[in-house]
């Protein structure tokens, strides 16, 4: 357990003040479910700096009573759980109806750090459950907990997880796996998927309550505009424009976009078969169960504005065609100017040239050329020597083909003498937008195994620890930043979880 700070918070469990204003919409929003308990829940997993998002005291996570509360073992009062139900186009296919088929909304909680809903994903079966079991498995929470704690510090807004709760109780999934309960905090768990639902059932004052909600609780600068609902429908453009943006400059590859894993809030929501790019390629599908690979890395900017077409639609009852249109076109050039500004940082480029987005492809050429490692290779640009090409041998490397480095590696000279880049000034800046450790599926399986196998938690613990300053060099972990080992090559991810 991280045992940091144990001032962070100060509120005891049972002083922790739960408000559902979820829960005031009108029913046909969600069901109102209770946990499925989970025989002998222990802890796995807690995070202080989340815990200090609600203000709760760190020290809480040692009474026996927390795991109780936070796999659903037991309520607190002002407990109000719930599952959403929402639909979704699932691999481009219009699924009418879906719903938090295992995860419970239990209510949120206001701190000094904003409000925030608190969830159980894993808490058993509900009436949008389909033919699941309402559970998780311990790998899949781990994953989950690991990658968002991670993606935060990477800046890339997400969903945050509070803790893990485990149970020897089995889950059948490709194999026997055990259960386990992720708390998850966002201050907004609604997905385009929930606008997609009162659509298609034509309940078109639901599509409005909803919009409503969503503007006065995430958006109240928007509610005295002339056309709120269209501004918010611009506004998640410019957010999931700017999210899947740096989705692509760290690397994130999410795996499943479905629409109903879209956050109307532009974070990122729903971890599943997700990936870190390792070898660089346009392809890279990171989902094993992603055959036609739509929702591959080179995909992942089409895939969004094509999900905010469904969002329009969905919000179409609200506003005309046209601006909703106009809106829409505007994407490209967000994602664009986004894109560009973050890869030029990476490149160590501090002002805009005419060819950099010629620069810039090139540069991602030459990597997916040798499917050089994308975090490696521009980590070690940090180090590039622009009086010596030799001392760039680190960098050479990764690269397959010499004549085409060497070309690439004068012209990119070239374009920082441009610049009148001095080599030191620049690599610290670098240093601060390239990431030394990400968290790499190997990592994360080392991490599982140890807990799934020998109840070491530990590993867990030192992954967060790093990957909470993933652009600091960290004495004793240079193995963290290596490419995967030829064990981990096998490695399959896929929708199971
Ligand atoms: P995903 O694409 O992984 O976010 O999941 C798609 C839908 O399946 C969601 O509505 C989930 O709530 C539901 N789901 C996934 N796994 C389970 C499970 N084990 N039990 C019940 N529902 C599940
Ligand atoms: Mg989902």
């Amino acid at each position: 357990m991280n045992t940091a700070s144990a001032e962070l918070g100060a509120v005891r469990l049972e002083s922790l003040t739960f408000d559902n204003r979820y829960g005031r919409l009108p029913p046909d929003f969600y069901t109102r479910v209770s946990p499925t308990p989970l025989p002998d829940p222990y802890l796995v997993a807690f995070n202080t700096d989340a815990a200090d998002l609600i203000g709760l005291d760190p020290r809480e996570a040692r009474r026996t009573e927390f795991a109780e509360i936070f796999c659903g073992n037991r309520l607190l009062p002002g407990f109000d759980p719930l599952a959403a139900v929402y639909a979704g186009h699932q691999f481009g296919i219009f699924v009418p109806q879906l719903g938090d088929g295992r995860a419970i909304l239990l209510g949120e909680v206001a701190g000094a750090k904003g409000r925030w809903e608190v969830q159980l994903k894993g808490a058993g079966q509900t009436p949008y459950s389909r033919m699941g079991d309402g559970r998780a498995v311990l790998r899949s929470s781990i994953r989950e907990y690991l990658c968002s704690e991670a993606m935060h510090a990477l800046g890339v807004p997400t969903t945050r997880a509070l803790a893990i709760v485990g149970s020897d109780q089995p889950v059948i999934r490709e194999t026997v796996e055990s259960a386990a309960v992720l708390t998850r905090m966002a201050p907004s768990h609604v997905r385009i998927g929930s606008f997609e639902l009162f659509s298609s059932r034509r309940q078109h004052g639901h599509v409005r309550t909803l919009a409503d909600f969503v503007i006065d609780q995430h958006y109240p600068q928007l509610r005295d505009s002339r056309e709120p609902c269209l501004e918010l429908l611009r506004e998640v453009i410019r957010r999931t424009a700017r999210l899947v943006a740096q989705w692509q400059a760290v690397g994130f590859c999410h795996g499943v976009m479905n629409t109903d894993n879209m956050s109307i809030l532009g974070l990122t929501i729903d971890y599943g078969p997700y990936g870190f790019m390792e070898g660089f390629d346009w392809g890279h599908i990171c989902n094993h169960s992603d055959d036609g690979g739509r929702y591959a890395y080179g995909m992942q900017p089409r895939i969004a504005h094509w999900n905010l077409f469904c969002l329009a639609q969905a919000m179409l009852p609200l506003f005309e065609m046209e601006p909703a249109l106009e809106a829409l076109g505007e994407f490209d050039e967000l994602f664009e100017q986004h894109n560009s500004a973050l890869m030029r940082a990476k490149l160590g480029l501090a002002a805009e040239q005419a060819d950099d987005a010629a620069l810039l492809q090139d540069t991602l050429k030459l990597l997916h050329g040798s499917r050089a490692d994308y975090t490696l290779f521009f980590r070690r640009l940090g180090n590039f020597d622009s009086t010596c090409g030799a001392v760039n041998a680190p960098l050479r490397d990764l690269i397959i083909d010499g004549d085409a480095f060497a070309a690439w590696s004068e012209r990119y000279r070239l374009r920082l003498a441009a610049e009148a880049s001095v080599d030191a000034e620049r690599k610290p800046r670098m240093d601060r937008v390239n990431p030394k450790y990400v968290l790499r599926n190997y990592l994360a399986e080392t991490a599982i195994r140890k807990a799934a196998d020998e109840r070491d938690y530990g590993e867990i613990e030192r992954l967060m620890r790093l990957l909470s300053r993933p652009f600091d060099e960290q004495a004793g972990m240079q193995a963290y930043a290596e490419p995967a080992p030829d064990w981990a090559s096998g490695l399959a991810v896929s929708c199971s979880s």
